[in-house]
């Protein structure tokens, strides 16, 4: 195999991208748009599964961003069409839109709007440069790109706190509307991230810390791989994960996992056993109860390292979070494995799956100097598994939504 076997997903730059869906805003619609607006996609350093159990999680926004060039209307119809979902044009009335409704992707825009309750209809064209379903949430990066569209025209507020509200219509549109099961970091990451960092987001409240990750100060780069494995049927999974942990503190007689102290661990797996009824399956609960505990304390000590500007011990961490996820919240796969034992042995510092799961991506941290040879390595190793050929992304620390022109 040869380095160009490496394929690497680049993010166009924002000025041409945001040009491009403005002008295809023209050929469909015949006129200028009143704005061109973007958002990010994500990847997660650290703290996976574990925003449905009140934990922390530590995303970063992707320099690859989802555009959306859009005029408001006076009436309430939404007529909406999008670059990578050629023929799936929708155009329907907003009193239609609701649970379930529209189907298809159109779900992700009609829906952000049903859920922030706009009072108009809108035209609007979308152009995305996050790659759908490789769990860097492409769904996130379009609903919050329509978000902080609406929000602007319509004076809504757009500072820290604005955002969070976005954040969480785009949640009810995803879970509601689009019928998805989402936790609340994709959203929080896509709205209210900052370039040069990534967020210590805490999901007990939504409030947000700005942490530094200053990768190219610390000789660092983060790799992505998009393992290309579809992760389409993580649904089931995600719902069995989530009863789990829920059946969990219930029998702990805590609200969520995040009350249980990492120092309490053993303990509280010993009371676990002991409240356990005859339908639960005791040692399953265990390693998810293990997960979401240590997990959570990673990210806190993930947290405590970047605050220091020691990026570089984080790698010990994030191997162990993918550990974790491997044998005990049993959500990773055979894709995700091999790129992340590929990257190790590539002479990545760690490496680890983000995201849900059962395909979608891993990360990697390496040497900045080494990306390009890691992600050879990884393509190589996907190529004599004779594994469809993955791609890979550069994981720069980006801004989140915002306005484009
Ligand atoms: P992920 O968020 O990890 O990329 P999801 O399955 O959550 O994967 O979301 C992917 C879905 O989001 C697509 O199938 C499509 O319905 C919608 N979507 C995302 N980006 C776009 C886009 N640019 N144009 C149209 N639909 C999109
Ligand atoms: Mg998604």
């Amino acid at each position: 195999m040869s380095v160009a076997d490496a394929r690497f997903f680049e993010a166009p730059a924002r000025a041409e991208a945001a040009g491009a869906v403005a002008a295809a805003f023209g050929d469909v619609f015949g006129e200028t748009p009143e704005g061109v607006w973007s958002a990010p996609g994500r990847v997660n350093l650290v703290g996976e599964h574990v925003d449905y159990t009140g934990g922390l999680c530590l995303p970063l926004a992707l320099p690859h961003r989802t555009f959306v060039a859009l005029s408001p209307r006076h009436d309430d119809v939404v007529r909406v069409r999008s670059a990578q979902e050629a023929g799936a044009d929708w155009e329907g009335s907003l009193s239609e839109v609701g649970p379930g409704a529209p189907d298809g992707w159109a779900a992700y825009v009609a829906g952000v709007a049903w859920a922030m309750g706009t009072a108009h209809g809108f035209d609007a064209v979308v152009d995305g440069h996050v790659p759908l379903g490789s769990g860097l949430s492409s769904s996130a990066a379009l609903e919050c790109a329509v978000a902080i569209a609406l929000a602007d025209l319509d004076d809504l507020p757009t500072d820290d706190a604005g955002r969070a509200e976005l954040a969480a219509a785009c949640v009810q549109a995803e879970n509601v509307v689009a019928g998805a099961a989402t936790g609340g970091m994709d959203q929080a990451a896509s709205l209210r991230c900052r370039p040069g960092g990534g967020i210590l987001l805490d999901t007990r409240d939504d409030t947000v810390e700005h942490l530094p990750l200053d990768l190219a100060a610390a000789g660092l780069a983060l790799l992505v791989v998009d393992t290309r494995a579809a992760h389409s049927h993580s649904g089931g999974e995600y719902g069995a994960r989530r009863a789990d942990v829920e059946r969990a503190a219930r029998l702990l007689g805590v609200p969520t996992l995040r009350e249980v102290d990492p120092d309490d661990l053993d303990d509280a797996l010993e009371r676990l056993a002991a409240a356990a009824g005859p339908g639960d399956d005791v040692a399953v609960l265990r390693r998810r109860v293990r997960h979401a505990v240590t997990e959570i304390d990673r990210v806190r000590r993930t947290a405590d390292l970047l605050r220091a500007g020691r990026a570089r011990e984080v790698a010990p961490l994030l191997d162990a979070s993918h550990e974790s996820l491997r044998h005990d919240y049993e959500v990773s796969c055979r894709e995700l494995d091999l790129a992340v034992d590929a990257a190790r042995s590539a002479g990545a510092l760690a490496a680890r799956m983000t995201g849900g799961g059962f395909g979608g991506s891993a990360i990697a941290l390496v040497e900045a100097g080494a990306v390009g040879a890691v992600a050879q390595e990884v393509a190589r190793a996907f190529a004599d598994a004779r594994l469809r050929a993955p791609q890979f992304l550069s994981a720069l620390p980006s801004a989140g939504a915002g306005r484009d022109a």
